[in-house]
């Protein structure tokens, strides 16, 4: 199965499918004329599907180094960013090698970042091991790391030239990081497609259990929604934003947490995707019942829809709503949502009610 994201000389295929490592191989040969990629990988993944992509590498005739950075978010930042750009330089790689992004969101952003800084921009591909990158970060060519001030606030546009999206590399994502990653399948349901939606309240549990052909559904029709955005507004400037659907109180939670394993950034957005249709029910845009049936499905999916459903003590509302102001999506001091006006209906709201913001949030904190 094959997405391409169509951005004219720039455009690129995302295949999604089971095997696909065993195939990278040759599917890369044709790009590289030197038969040499760089892996960028982290610690975990490398012990579990590192081996594999060699393999393949290696049957194809493509020479290849390798380089593990510690698994999680902390690796996101300038330390390991700057160990990976020497390291590329060291092995020597060129403007027609290739860098391979072989892991979670955090390796793709990173790998994805040093691509593009690289002697001024190297190709590179995504091989996306978590549903969260399959589905959202390898796709549309953000890439960066974090600033000690903030998330993402370093970074580049840079499209990768190829993504293989691997279903079986699922199956070894622990649970509760598959979940993380479906809040944002879902937030493709809540923000475009009131259809997909119910396909997901119908088919979330068993695509959770394990079932390959409905992850393998859910992968591309997200992916295929995502490139159709990208399509249209690849730097943002207006629909794209629409994916940032509660990603302006998910972004404020994970602040508030610290960005680390007591919420997860999936979590935060399935929280923010309620908080997102619970405010717009608040200022009449929709009925109470669409918010009831989003924080149905997160609760049959075993996600946190409310405050109180995350197990760490948060800041009170005012420090809350000035962690969302930090959010980039700040347009003139103004705090931008994306409220809907019912599932599958989002927009982007400008200047929203903040006496609305801080009632959703003390509802969502009650018992
Ligand atoms: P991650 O990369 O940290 O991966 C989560 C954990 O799963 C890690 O411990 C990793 O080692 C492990 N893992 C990865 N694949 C595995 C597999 N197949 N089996 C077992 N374990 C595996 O986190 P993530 O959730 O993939 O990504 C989060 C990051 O993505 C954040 O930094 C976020 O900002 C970023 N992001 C970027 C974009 C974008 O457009 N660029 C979009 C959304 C999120
Ligand atoms: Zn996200």
């Amino acid at each position: 199965e094959e997405v391409t994201v169509q951005l004219g000389r720039r455009s690129y295929p995302v295949r999604i499918g089971p095997g696909l490592i065993d195939g990278a191989g040759a599917a890369i040969a044709p790009m590289t004329q030197r038969k040499r990629v760089a892996i960028l990988t982290d610690e975990s993944v490398a012990g579990l599907h590192l081996d594999r992509l060699c393999r393949s590498l290696d049957g194809a005739g493509i020479t290849h180094a390798e380089l593990a950075l510690p698994a999680g978010e902390k690796t996101k930042g300038w330390p390991e960013f700057s160990r990976a750009v020497e390291w590329l330089i060291d092995e020597k790689i060129e403007r027609r090698d290739l860098v391979i992004a072989l892991g979670g969101g955090v390796i793709g952003d990173l790998a994805g970042f040093a691509a593009a800084v690289l002697r001024r921009g190297v190709r590179f591909i995504q091989i996306p091991t978590t549903l969260l990158a399959q589905v959202d970060s390898s796709v549309g060519g953000k890439t960066g790391i974090n600033s000690a001030s903030g998330k993402n606030l370093i970074g580049a546009f840079h499209q990768p030239t190829l993504v293989l999206a691997d279903i079986d590399v699922l199956k070894t994502l622990p649970k509760r990081d598959f979940l993380s990653g479906y809040g944002e399948v879902m937030k493709y349901g809540l923000l475009g497609d009131a259809k997909f939606f119910g396909w997901l309240e119908k088919n979330g549990p068993d695509l959770a259990a394990g079932d390959t052909a409905l992850r393998q559904y859910a992968v591309a029709h997200s992916v295929q929604m995502k490139a159709d955005i990208v399509a249209r507004d690849e730097t943002e400037e207006g629909d794209r934003a629409l994916l940032n659907l509660g990603h302006t109180f998910g972004h404020a939670l994970e602040a508030a947490t610290g960005y680390s394993e007591r919420l997860l950034h999936g979590e935060g957005v399935a929280v923010g995707c309620a908080l997102a249709f619970e405010l717009s029910a608040r200022l009449g845009l929709c009925s109470q019942e669409e918010p009831s049936r989003v924080a149905a499905h997160l609760a049959a999916m075993g996600l946190p829809s409310r405050l109180r459903d995350i197990p760490a003590e948060l800041p009170d509302d005012e420090s809350l709503i000035r962690l969302m102001g930090q959010d980039k999506k700040v347009r003139d001091g103004k705090l931008r949502f994306i409220l809907a006006r019912g599932i599958g209906k989002a927009f982007v709201a400008e200047d929203v009610d903040m006496g609305a913001v801080r009632q959703v949030l003390a509802e969502s904190r009650a018992a």
